[in-house]
């Protein structure tokens, strides 16, 4: 269960390990990356002062990308710490997407209703780890723009100066 109904988390703070799928956390239209495998979310969620509600753990997940280069598909192992506040959506207050809290800048989140939604706080913190340039590992040579071949796998031997083959047959064709 991703969706926390603020009143029954316990005085004593609440420890979660759950899993998740990718039908969790995907938006409507959030199809930008897949989970190749379920993820897990463990923390520990305790409630503060004004019903603000302190989420601490860790993500675990394997999103499915594919290279930006090579076309090939590969996954991204992320394993990574999670610190939320959530507080409790006030239509008469503006909110602040960061607030500073001590020294250091914490992410503040709001709910609305009874409950959090921490899957949508899952697919935030996808979003924010996915890198911009998707690629397969640092040095992927991509594909042979001649060939269309995967040069990771192999040398196709196609050399840039070479005539393009297309060109080459419409010339054999006007005998050339
Ligand atoms: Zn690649
Ligand atoms: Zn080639």
């Amino acid at each position: 269960m991703l969706q926390i109904e603020v009143a029954k988390i316990p005085p004593e703070g609440l420890e979660l390990n759950e899993p998740f799928t990718a039908s969790d956390v995907h938006g409507e239209a959030a199809e930008d990356f897949v989970l190749s495998a379920p993820g897990r979310l463990q923390c520990r969620i305790e409630v503060g002062d004004e019903q603000s509600v302190h989420v601490q753990g860790r993500l675990d997940a394997r999103l499915g990308l594919v290279c930006g280069r090579c076309l090939e598909p590969f996954a991204l192992g992320i394993d990574q710490a999670v610190e939320l506040f959530y507080l409790p959506h006030r239509p008469d207050q503006e909110e602040e997407d960061e607030v500073e809290l001590t020294e250091r800048q914490m992410v503040v989140a709001y709910y609305r209703g009874p409950r959090i939604d921490l899957a949508e706080m899952i697919r935030e913190q996808l979003y924010l780890v996915l890198p911009m340039k998707r690629l397969c590992r640092d040095d992927c040579r991509g594909l042979c723009p001649r060939c269309g071949a995967n040069r990771n796998e192999k040398d196709c031997g196609c050399s840039l100066e070479d005539q393009d083959p297309r060109l080459a047959s419409l010339g054999k064709l006007l005998g050339r």
